[in-house]
């Protein structure tokens, strides 16, 4: 059996997937010689051993006594001593950070003999005896799996048994009855008295941390992040230092710089005696960090010591957890600090200009994922709104929406389509539901280190918090603002997460200054952020080598996506070019009449030809792919039950119906298809419907040649849809090389035509060195090729069985949003060696909706695709990730 625990000093912080973020981090700062109370980290491997098995791995209790013998003797305690206890906390700690979503279990050692202990060695009954209240209240909950409402409505009792408004005002004896009253919950839940032996108490809290990887918010948060559900959870387990020990004592949360706008200073909440989570918690409200400069000079000084060679050391962001315990400043976690999708940008470029990383290393730093964020729209113009409050604004954005008070009428709601804010006094992690689905998240309580406020910003959600002013009545399901105004559920707010600002009723949003100036509207010129996408985004440029095109269909779309930077465009769908007006032309060309199917071609010709010089145009000295059409005829026909209808009645009504009707009923019943997506559709039809593919040739040809004629550089490329045998599209070739080398000669213009296919079929893919032998080029179709290679529906199954296989863990993520590497992907990789093989210098792109997921764009980049095309938003978002995938290595992930 491998090693499965460490001493803090033997690890360090790349060891995350074995130590977990939280212990490989303890690690860290223990070698570095920071102060942090000493103790051990369980590995992950031991948790997965665990969650598989149900039992503790071999080797696991004898490796734990070791390093805990060890522990007793560092410290000079033994654990649960009777006259001077050894506490521990129980911690739990995975690979990626998941806020709040795992177990934590502190104050294990305290029993009803070393709480006297504990008292007498502290001096401070109370605190003993408040100690052992809050290792009954988790360890219930937590390890027994007593109800979380069963076990707090008995301290609650037990408070107002004793007449006390908070738990400060309990003294050593209150809280010796509320200890005796939680012993009695665990006895009547359990069947069986609280554990008092610390060994069963420790054993059991490391069980029900190790299980908490698999609650139902920890999965839900998985999803959500794509964090892999097999990598466990480590534990650690740390001797206890308290906060909790008078006013010279207390706990903090910091950031070494701003996590939302990435300013420099300090950051933070600090709550004066008290212990562990009550800070993220929100329970009850803190102080700024600045203010324990005044409260304890020494020890603010030290921190900030701290904090920056922390900041030095990770070269980042960092976040720290610490304890003052009578005036000694103890570390208790650091990590690469969560930050704000702006907070991203400008920090990377703040530490390049620092001196401390290098632009190679900024731009791993940010993410497309960050960068799409930055695109969303903002509050303009506030001036005229109704602004009930200002909170703290926690994760910058702007959401509008009916208000809500629970988790699951947010879900319900939303899934009806309507936006809602979820507003709560604290949220909790039985929350996330609700969080996911609302646009953003309004809280009256805790700081922006709350939970509300680290799960927002990890989602890249709305948030502000804090909003004190607020009363939030969940029951009465209102808000009523300092002057009496009363919100109730439904009546619709808008939230600004960046200044915490709250307004009744909707605001309106305008774009992001990045967009703006993507757009050409604004310089980059005094606005920090977009100077520093502008920065990133051109490095990513010039590291690339992945292309990025554009899916684009019009002028307009061309001309945006042009100004967002595309090189180009990889997929032009044609079919909205056979609507509207046109649809009678589509009609007379199936209705099997020669001259009427020539009359129509002939037609479509011109507006055709109209259509592809705008995007020509529009894309002038850039290749503009052009797919002849692709879907099955039907979708521009009449409803084949209509026209049954229309027809049947007329018959059984004597009136009279247009012959064409009846010819044209024909048509559709001939055409009709019980899976028109693996029918006659792309290169099938094009065979079939004879003319129809030349006549888009031409169109596209006479409109690049008018260009030239004026002096532009059209660059047409000619792509044929759902081929799956090469001899389709050597008929195509033949006959579209035939049109190109006529219009040539037309108009006395020569213009360079690439004629290239999708590979959206497995069998061409399986075939493609046979298929390269006609293809100038491959555009890889990954919506259809998905499809086909899984064999199901794309316009069915996501509705009808993804939420389950979801849920089920056989997928992480839908493989229409992120390629399946395994399966899809396989198929790519090796229709590109293969057709490279028969034609070098192959030129191969991805035009499915893949080829704007940032999953997705590194699998491609490694596959050695030549561009990747993707809707004209999402072309910033390519070019950044394309530079990430180029520089590979090392890759910082502050999930
Ligand atoms: C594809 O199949 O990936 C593709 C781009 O074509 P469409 O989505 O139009 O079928
Ligand atoms: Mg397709």
């Amino acid at each position: 059996m491998p090693k499965l625990v460490y001493d803090f000093a033997e690890g360090g912080k790349d060891m995350k997937d074995l130590l977990g973020g939280k212990g490989a981090n303890l690690s860290e700062m223990t070698v570095l010689g920071l102060p942090v109370p000493p103790g051990f980290v369980i590995t992950t491997e031991a948790c997965i051993a665990y969650l598989s098995t149900g039992e503790l791995p071999d080797g696991l209790a004898e490796e734990m006594a070791e390093h805990l013998a060890a522990l007793e003797q560092a410290m000079g305690k033994r654990l649960g001593d009777a006259d001077d206890p050894l506490l521990v906390s129980v911690r739990s700690g995975a690979a990626f950070s998941m806020p709040g979503m795992m177990e934590t279990v502190l104050n294990v050692g305290l029993n009803d003999r070393s709480v006297e202990g504990l008292a007498r060695q502290s001096g401070d009954d109370r605190f003993a005896w408040d100690s052992y209240r809050r290792l009954l209240q988790m360890f219930g909950k937590t390890v027994l799996g007593i109800d979380g409402e069963t076990v707090d409505a008995a301290f609650e009792q037990a408070k107002r048994d004793r007449g006390a408004a908070t738990d400060l005002d309990l003294d050593a004896d209150d809280l010796r009855g509320v200890v005796r009253a939680l012993k009695a919950v665990v006895q009547d839940s359990c069947g069986r008295p609280f554990p008092q032996d610390p060994r069963e108490q420790l054993d059991l809290a490391t069980r029900a941390v190790f299980s908490s990887w698999n609650t139902e918010r920890a999965r839900l948060y998985r999803r959500q992040e794509r964090i892999p559900s097999d990598l466990g959870t480590a534990v650690s387990v740390c001797s206890m230092v308290f906060g909790n020990l008078g006013d010279t004592s207390g706990t903090g949360v910091a950031f070494t710089r701003d996590p939302g706008s990435g300013q420099q200073g300090i950051y933070g909440d600090y709550l004066q005696n008290a212990q562990g989570e009550d800070v993220v918690a929100g329970i009850r409200n803190t102080l700024p960090l600045e203010q324990l400069e005044e409260l304890d000079e020494a020890a603010y000084q030290e921190l900030l010591a701290t904090m920056a060679i922390l900041e030095r050391h990770y070269r980042d962001l960092c976040d720290i957890e610490f304890t003052l315990e009578r005036g000694k400043l103890w570390m208790l976690q650091t990590r690469v600090g969560k930050r704000t999708a702006g907070a991203a940008f400008r920090i990377a470029t703040q530490l390049v200009d620092e001196g401390l990383i290098t632009l190679d290393e900024a731009l791993l730093r940010v993410t497309g994922a960050q960068l799409a964020q930055l695109m969303f729209p903002h509050f303009d113009d506030v001036a005229g709104a109704e602004r009930l409050t200002t909170g703290m604004g926690a994760s910058p954005g702007a959401a509008v929406g009916a208000v809500v008070f629970d988790s699951p009428t947010a879900v319900a709601r939303a899934a009806r389509g309507e936006a809602v804010v979820l507003v709560r006094r604290e949220t909790n992690p039985d929350d996330l539901a609700g969080m996911i689905a609302a646009q953003g998240i309004l809280t009256s309580r805790g700081g922006k280190t709350s939970h509300a406020a680290v799960v927002a910003r990890g989602m890249g959600k709305t948030c502000v918090c804090g909003a004190e002013e607020l009363d939030v009545d969940v029951h009465a399901r209102t808000v009523t603002t300092a002057d009496g105004t009363v919100v109730g559920e439904g009546d619709v707010v808008s939230i600004d997460g960046t200044t915490g600002a709250v307004f009744l009723g909707e605001v309106a949003v305008t774009p992001s200054p990045v967009v703006r100036w993507f757009e050409g509207e604004r310089s980059a010129e005094g606005d920090e952020l977009v100077q520093a996408v502008q920065r990133l985004v051109e490095h990513a440029d010039a590291t690339r080598a992945l292309g990025v095109r554009t899916n684009a269909d019009t002028p307009e779309d061309a001309q945006r996506a042009r100004r967002f930077g595309a090189q180009g465009i990889g997929l032009c769908r044609t079919e909205h070019m056979f609507l509207g007006e046109r649809r009678q032309l589509v009609e007379d060309l199936v209705l099997a009449d020669d001259d009427a199917r020539e009359a129509a071609l002939a037609a479509l010709l011109p507006l055709q030809r109209e259509d592809f010089e705008g995007i020509l145009r529009a894309m002038d000295g850039l290749p503009v792919t052009v797919r002849l059409l692709d879907p099955p005829l039907h979708e521009f026909l009449p409803d084949l039950v209509e026209l049954e209808v229309e027809v049947a009645v007329a018959d059984a009504t004597d009136v009279p119906v247009e012959d064409r009707r009846r010819t044209l009923l024909d048509a559709v019943r001939r055409l009709h298809e019980q899976n028109p997506m693996i029918g006659l559709r792309g290169v099938r039809l094009g065979l079939v419907i004879e003319g129809l593919f030349t006549m888009q040739v031409r169109a596209l040809a006479e409109a690049a040649a008018a260009l030239k004629a004026e002096g532009l550089d059209p660059r047409p490329e000619v792509m044929v849809p759902l081929v799956s045998s090469v001899q389709e599209l050597e008929i195509v070739r033949e006959q579209a090389e035939q049109v190109v080398a006529e219009v040539a000669q037309q108009t006395g213009q020569d213009v360079p035509t690439l004629i290239g296919t999708m590979i959206e079929v497995p069998r061409a893919a399986l075939t493609s060195g046979a298929v390269a032998g006609s293809a100038d080029f491959f555009s890889y179709g990954t919506n259809d090729l998905t499809q086909m290679g899984f064999g199901f529906s794309r316009d069915d199954v996501e509705t009808s069985f993804f939420s389950r296989y979801l849920d089920l863990g056989v997928f992480g993520v839908s493989p229409f949003e992120s390629i399946d590497r395994d399966g899809v992907g396989r198929l790519v990789q090796m229709s590109v060696q293969e057709g490279r093989a028969a034609r070098p210098g192959l030129k191969t792109g991805v035009c499915g909706e893949h080829g704007g997921d940032p999953d997705s764009i590194h699998f491609f980049a490694e596959a050695g695709i030549d561009y990747v095309s993707c809707s004209p938003f999402r072309v910033p978002v390519a070019r950044l990730e394309a530079g990430r995938a180029a520089l590979r290595a090392g890759v910082s992930d502050t999930r």
